[in-house]
C-alpha cells in the first residue's frame, strides 16, 4: 500500500513532464507589429517575429567560439598539409613551429572568413629587417598578411608585421617583444570574378593584439615580391597558408569561422 502511495504521485509527475515537453514552448511576445518596415527589408523596426541570432558560446583565454573550425588546438597538424603530403612542422608545448619543412596550408578551403591565430617570433633575436621572425598568413593561399618581428626592427614599411605584404603597411606598429605571444584577428572578404573580370577585390580588416591596423583594406592582387600585385581569376575558395620563411616562428590557437 505504501509503495502504491509513492508510485501514483510519481506517475503523475512523469505524466505532466511528458505533457510539458510535447507542447511547443510559448515565449512571451516581444517587439512591435505596428512599426514601419526597414528599407528593403521584410522586417519592421523592433519586429518581434524577426529570427533570433543563433547562440554561440564565445571562446575565452585561448579557446575557440563554439561555432569555429578549430585548425590548431595545440596537439596535432591533422588539419594541415604541406605539398602533397602531411604537414611536418614541430609540435611542442601546445604550439606548432616552423622548422624548414616548407609552408603548410589547411586541408579545408575558405572564402569569406574570420580567422584568429596567435604567433610568437623567436625570443632569441638573430638577424634584422626581413630576417627576423618572418612568416606570414596567406588567405586563399594568395593574399599575405605579413608576420614579422617588428619590435624595434626597422624594415621596409610594407613588409612589417601585419602589413599586406608589398602593398600596405599597417596603420600602426602594435608588435610585442620577441618571444611574446601575439594575436591576429582577420576578417577577410574573398575577391569576386565574372569570368576573367574582377568584380570586387579582396578586402581585409586586421586587428593586431587588439589594435585595428587595417579596416576594409582592398588587396591590389595576389601577394608578390618586388613587384606590383595584380588579380588573376581563381576559385571562390582557397586554403589558409602559413609561411615557412626559415625562422622558427610558433603558432597556437588557430581557428576560423566561415562568414
Ligand atoms: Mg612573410
Amino acid at each position: 500500500m505504501r509503495a502504491l502511495l509513492l508510485v501514483i504521485p510519481a506517475l503523475f509527475v512523469v505524466g505532466s513532464l511528458l505533457r510539458l515537453s510535447s507542447e511547443p514552448r510559448q515565449d512571451p511576445p516581444v517587439g512591435y507589429a505596428d512599426t514601419p518596415h526597414l528599407p528593403g527589408s521584410p522586417w519592421r523596426v523592433h519586429d518581434g517575429t524577426r529570427p533570433q541570432p543563433p547562440v554561440v558560446t564565445p571562446g575565452s583565454g585561448g579557446t575557440a567560439p563554439s561555432d569555429a573550425i578549430v585548425l590548431f588546438d595545440g596537439r596535432d597538424l591533422s588539419r594541415w598539409k604541406s605539398g602533397d603530403g602531411p604537414a611536418r612542422w614541430k609540435v611542442a608545448e601546445g604550439a606548432m613551429e616552423v622548422n624548414g619543412t616548407g609552408s603548410i596550408r589547411t586541408q579545408q578551403e575558405f572564402g569569406d572568413l574570420q580567422l584568429h591565430l596567435e604567433w610568437a617570433a623567436p625570443a632569441q633575436v638573430e638577424s634584422s629587417s626581413q630576417g627576423r621572425g618572418n612568416s606570414g598568413v596567406f588567405l586563399m593561399g594568395r593574399y599575405e598578411v605579413q608576420i614579422l618581428d617588428s619590435y624595434e626592427n626597422r624594415t621596409y614599411a610594407d613588409g612589417s608585421a601585419a602589413a599586406l605584404y608589398a602593398q600596405y603597411p599597417p596603420d600602426v606598429n602594435a608588435c610585442r617583444a620577441p618571444g611574446e605571444w601575439q594575436s591576429y584577428d582577420i576578417f577577410f572578404q574573398a575577391p569576386k570574378f565574372d569570368g576573367d573580370t574582377l568584380v570586387s577585390p579582396a578586402r581585409v580588416t586586421v586587428v593586431h593584439n587588439g589594435v585595428l591596423v587595417h579596416h576594409a583594406r582592398e588587396f591590389l592582387g595576389a601577394t608578390t615580391h618586388r613587384n606590383v600585385a595584380a588579380y588573376a581569376p581563381h576559385a571562390p575558395t582557397g586554403p589558409i597558408e602559413l609561411q615557412d620563411h626559415g625562422n622558427p616562428v610558433r603558432f597556437r590557437n588557430v581557428w576560423a569561422r566561415r562568414l
